[in-house]
């Protein structure tokens, strides 16, 4: 069975943006007959129960249903610390102990053939005395992937210095867990395909297809986000706009419907094809939503 998903992180609201981009995978997945699966990104966050009960009912108001019960990768901690310690068997990985400044730094400086703002690797060189000295200093590390020098990723964090898994590993453990072999999202995460379909080569995951979505700016040109006023579903709400309304404008927005007039996620299902979705970003009008 394929399968789709969202991946929100429960840090707020969902604007306009993230709902744009849930309802291009909804569509994705649910027109070609598969799965779609609602998983809370709250590594980072931790448990958010006020912010995931929101996106919930927003995604349910809009009719982006999704199938079973929504996951946490809170809930996912040891399926995580086992992929880490495969790639530590395989030899993959090294502590690093670098804080963000010098990694900063590090990526600034020139460094030959590496990508432009990738980690070159500092902490892979250390010696034992090196080592013993951060040791000393109560420095606590963080754990890198030994990339192989490949020109499209670095070596980049697997394991934060706190212990919690990183972005990169956490997500391509869920997607293989998961079953999901359709990835939709937000275009702000191209750069990070790299890094995870070589993490699934090296824990012998499948690789999904992956369809990245323009991101939503205001009309300043700047990503969508609450500095440009209601942008979301609540708030469209208490301004007195249908959520079939919003819907309609974020179908039309994506190529689906002709106008943004109000419409159904089912019925915006039958006009979707997602070679139509702009490859340009799209920018919010709030004015082009009332005259729809
Ligand atoms: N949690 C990420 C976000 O909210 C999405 C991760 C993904 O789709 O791979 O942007």
């Amino acid at each position: 069975m394929s399968a789709g998903r969202f991946a929100p992180s429960p840090s707020g609201s969902l604007h306009l943006g993230n709902l744009r981009t849930a309802l291009a995978a909804w569509l994705v997945a649910r027109e070609s007959g598969a799965e779609f699966l609602l998983r809370f990104e709250d590594l980072t966050t931790g448990a958010a129960p006020a912010a995931q009960a929101e996106q919930l009912e927003d995604l349910a108001l809009l009719g982006i249903t999704h199938d079973g019960e929504a996951s946490c990768q809170s809930e996912r901690t040891e399926l995580y610390a086992h992929a880490i310690h495969q790639l530590e068997q395989l030899g993959l990985t090294y502590d690093c102990y670098c804080s963000r400044r010098e990694v900063r730094e590090a990526a600034a400086a020139p460094h030959g053939a590496a990508p432009e703002g990738s980690y070159p690797g500092t902490c892979s060189r250390l010696t034992q005395a090196e080592v013993r000295k951060h040791e000393r200093a109560g420095r606590r590390p963080a754990l890198r992937l030994h990339s192989s020098g490949g020109i499209q990723t670095d070596d980049f964090v697997l394991r934060r210095a706190d212990g919690v898994a990183a972005y990169n590993l956490a997500v391509v453990v869920d997607d293989a867990a998961q079953g999901i072999d359709q990835v939709v999202r937000g275009d702000d995460l191209v750069e990070t395909t790299p890094r995870q379909v070589l993490l699934q080569g090296l824990l012998g995951y499948p690789t999904p297809t992956y369809l990245h979505v323009p991101l939503v700016l205001g009309l300043d040109g700047e990503r969508l986000s609450k500095r440009h006023g209601a942008v979301g579903l609540q708030e469209l709400r208490a301004l007195g706009f249908s959520p079939q309304q919003v819907l309609g404008y974020l179908a039309n927005s994506l190529g689906a419907t002709p106008q943004d007039s109000p419409v159904t996620a089912e019925g915006v299902l039958n006009e979707f094809s997602a070679q139509n979705i702009p490859t340009q970003p799209w920018v919010f009008d709030p004015s082009e939503l009332r005259s729809g």
